[in-house]
């Protein structure tokens, strides 16, 4: 049984991150261990910028996106000095065991500091969906809904000027944000890394389609496929259709978590806090057909997660 844990938001931040860190902190309280968060990721953990939580510090944040404990990026982590700067600064309070809230970057800073001997308990928090082993990850489903939200109404508007609309929305590496909303919003093309395209052929498909009444076309881009402002000069070009273009951007991450991000991230922090305690180590937690799973975390960091192709097959057939 671990005495005293901490808990940390590191990358990118995503919505239901809160409500995770929330779940930790009031699950190892109620198991009368000891909790610490530390501040802005692995910068604060270099720079020392932690401090004990108790229940109070908790409240009044499962409704919000972002996190309390702030979030940053941190080069030197990136070097074993770095880390073992880290490691004395946990030590120095007494911490001896961790839950790390992020993404694959920061799931693979985890794994490291595994392997130096603090005892690691991951949980997947962005909003890309792309750490291998889980279905989920903390924040996904409130930015598909947000990205949902912003196509419904630009079709609206695309739909009374005969406009084709292209919405660049994030995924550099990854096209799960776009083919989740994409299918959800009923786009008619999406276009994502993972899958090759041709843009004359989809051009040719526009243009016919308008021929036959059409009203509006709307392309879900991520951006790993490419800037959707560049696409959308090619699209107007070949066309000849007017054609406007809308990046979404940082938007994508904020807003109040989606029920099922608060659901989620609270069981994967309560799981979390209690496995750690138990003295688990090196792992995971995720969803898997509905249900917490463990996955070991050196192998979530290094396999890469790929699009479901019943996904990118459904979006081809209901467009
Ligand atoms: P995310 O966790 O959202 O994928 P990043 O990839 O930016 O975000 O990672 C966040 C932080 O995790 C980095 O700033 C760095 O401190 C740490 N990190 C990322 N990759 C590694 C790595 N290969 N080795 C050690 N630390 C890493």
């Amino acid at each position: 049984m671990l005495k005293c844990i901490a808990v940390m938001t590191s990358g990118g931040d995503s919505p239901g991150m809160n409500a995770a860190a929330r779940a930790v902190v009031r699950t190892a309280i109620s198991e009368n261990v000891r909790v610490w968060g530390i501040n802005n990721g692995y910068k604060g953990m270099l720079e020392d910028d932690m401090c004990e939580l108790n229940s109070h510090s908790v409240s009044d944040l499962i409704q919000r996106g972002g996190t309390f404990l702030g979030t940053a990026r941190s080069e030197q982590f990136k070097t074993t000095e770095g880390r073992q700067l880290g490691l004395a600064n946990l030590k120095k309070h007494g911490i001896d065991g961790l839950v790390i809230i992020g993404g694959d970057g920061s799931l693979r800073g985890g794994a490291l500091l595994a392997q130096m001997g603090m005892p690691v308990v991951g949980l997947p928090g962005t909003i890309d969906n792309d750490v291998w082993g889980s279905d989920y990850t903390i924040g996904a489903d409130t930015a598909a809904n947000t990205i949902v939200e912003a196509i419904n109404k630009l079709r609206d508007t695309a739909s009374a000027h005969r406009r084709i609309i292209l919405i660049e929305v994030m995924g550099r590496k990854s096209g799960w944000l776009a083919m989740m909303s994409g299918i959800a919003g009923g786009a008619e093309y999406v276009l994502v890394p993972e899958v090759k395209f041709d843009l004359d052929e989809i051009c040719t498909e526009i243009k016919a389609s308008y021929l036959t009444g059409k009203r509006y076309s709307i392309i879900v881009v991520a951006e790993g496929v490419g800037s959707a402002v560049d696409i959308g000069k090619i699209v107007a070009e070949k066309t000849e259709i007017d054609t406007r273009v809308s990046v979404l951007g940082h938007i994508q991450r904020g807003g109040s978590p989606s029920v099922e991000d608060r659901m989620k991230a609270s069981m994967l922090g309560e799981r979390a806090a209690l496995a750690l305690i138990s003295g688990t180590s090196d792992v995971v937690l995720g969803f898997d057909l509905g249900k917490v799973v463990s996955i070991n975390l050196h192998d979530a960091v290094n396999h890469k997660k790929t699009l479901d192709p019943e996904l990118i097959r459904l979006a081809r057939v209901l467009a």
